[in-house]
């Protein structure tokens, strides 16, 4: 898989070959996550725990002379038709319409988002990732957010602080891509720090990095190959309005408030309890996995990780025979602390903590017992957004 340099590379060779004429002037890159722990939490005001990864959409470009601004990303092979700089939204539009093709609207709601002033210039770009698209590791976020950093860029500054940033790309993936996404992928894009993940209090907004570079410890990301689908939207969005139908019936604000003894006598469907029942665990497991970390007891945090999986499986019902699969091949070895899925569910990757020196034991153990091909990414904590027009400039000289 590429890297941050290796996208950089590949970014600036298509510039070139796309788009001729002078050198792009702005590079910069976001990065995708992976979550410990904390699922489907977030648009519940609970907490979540995820980190970066060192897998990245970089935008290298420039401003343009002409009227229409021309966006090639290479992640999906792709040239845009060329659009005018996308105007802010007028005030009230809930949902907003904009045309050409899907994976544009991640970048052109971004844009419309940061154009309130009317001041971002017609530009040219081009995208690479090496973020797996759709593969519950967000690179939708890693594409707003590094949007969001090259308008910066464009424009000679936005204004905006880390959170507002992280904000106005979680708006405009609700109202551009359709998807109502908690503030996770895109705060932690945002706001990573290298060798910490981050705990976000998703109701008001507060982070804390908890330090985790122990390098006799290893976070290995397992991809199912199966990606979450189109429907999935509808299916995610479902959970959300269970979510806040259970809550409503409790009388709580949001899950976050919710106690477990409140389930039973509440009116609440089968449905709702199970969902507002994992929500309400996941959320207690969450804080619990920070309290494990910080103490470096591993044991403590992979066994939250496998009552997480276990929860989103039976109770939230967003896991798949693929990951059940790589989960349980995970953890029927007792070194390995513990195994979960990650991300919103349907497909896309697990999450397994484990020693580091059983890391290739575990790879093949695996991969020997899974229906299909699964990939493995050791990744180490890394840090969030970032503009690295330097680099650009040298690759350029
Ligand atoms: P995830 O965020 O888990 O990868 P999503 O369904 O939220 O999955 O977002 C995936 C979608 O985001 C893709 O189908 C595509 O439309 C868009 N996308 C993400 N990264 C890129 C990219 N580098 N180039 C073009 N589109 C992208
Ligand atoms: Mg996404």
């Amino acid at each position: 898989m590429a890297d941050l340099e290796g996208c950089l590379q590949a970014a600036l060779a298509e510039f070139k070959a796309q788009f001729g004429g002078e050198s792009p002037s702005i590079a910069v890159y976001a990065p995708g996550r992976v979550n410990l722990i904390g699922e489907h939490t977030d648009y519940n005001d609970g907490f979540v725990l995820p980190m970066a990864l060192p897998l990245v959409t970089v935008i290298v470009g420039r401003r343009s002379s002409s009227k229409e601004c021309r966006l090639v990303s290479k992640a999906v092979n792709d040239l845009c038709p060329p659009f005018p700089v996308p105007a802010y939204p007028p005030p009230g539009l809930e949902e907003v319409n904009l045309d050409g093709p899907r994976w544009a609207l991640y970048v052109k709601g971004v844009v419309a988002l940061m154009n309130k002033d009317g001041g971002v210039p017609v530009f040219d770009a081009v995208i690479t990732s090496c973020v797996p698209l759709g593969g519950g590791v967000s690179s939708s976020a890693s594409l707003e957010v590094a949007t969001c950093l090259f308008v910066e860029q464009l424009k000679g500054g936005c204004g905006l602080g880390l959170v507002d940033k992280a904000m106005l790309c979680q708006q405009s993936e609700h109202r551009y891509a359709g998807n109502k996404c908690g503030i996770m992928d895109q705060f932690v894009s945002v706001m990573a720090q290298e060798g910490h993940a981050l705990l976000i209090d998703c109701r008001d907004h507060a982070t804390e990095n908890i330090p985790l570079s122990d390098p006799s410890l290893v976070v290995m990301v397992t991809d199912t190959g199966k990606r979450h689908e189109l429907s999935v939207g509808g299916e995610y969005n479902k959970r959300r309005e269970s979510c806040y139908s259970a809550a409503s019936k409790m009388g709580v604000a949001s899950l976050r408030l919710a106690k477990l003894e409140q389930l039973e006598g509440s009116g609440l469907t089968d449905v709702e309890l199970r969902r507002a029942r994992h929500v309400i665990t996941e959320i207690a497991r969450t804080q619990d996995a920070r309290d494990a970390l910080k103490n470096g007891d591993y044991k403590t945090f992979g066994h939250l990780m496998n009552q997480s999986h276990a929860s989103l499986r039976d109770d939230y019902e967003v896991s798949c025979s693929e990951l059940d699969e790589l989960v349980v091949l995970a953890q029927t070895d007792s070194r390995v602390y513990g195994s979960r899925m990650t991300g919103g569910g349907f497909g896309g990757c697990t999450v397994t903590l484990l020693p580091r020196d059983i890391v290739e034991e575990t790879k093949e153990r695996m991969k020997a017992g899974y229906s299909g091909t699964p990939t493995f990414f050791v990744a180490s904590a890394s840090p969030g957004a970032g503009v690295i027009t330097q680099r650009l400039n040298e690759l350029c000289t």
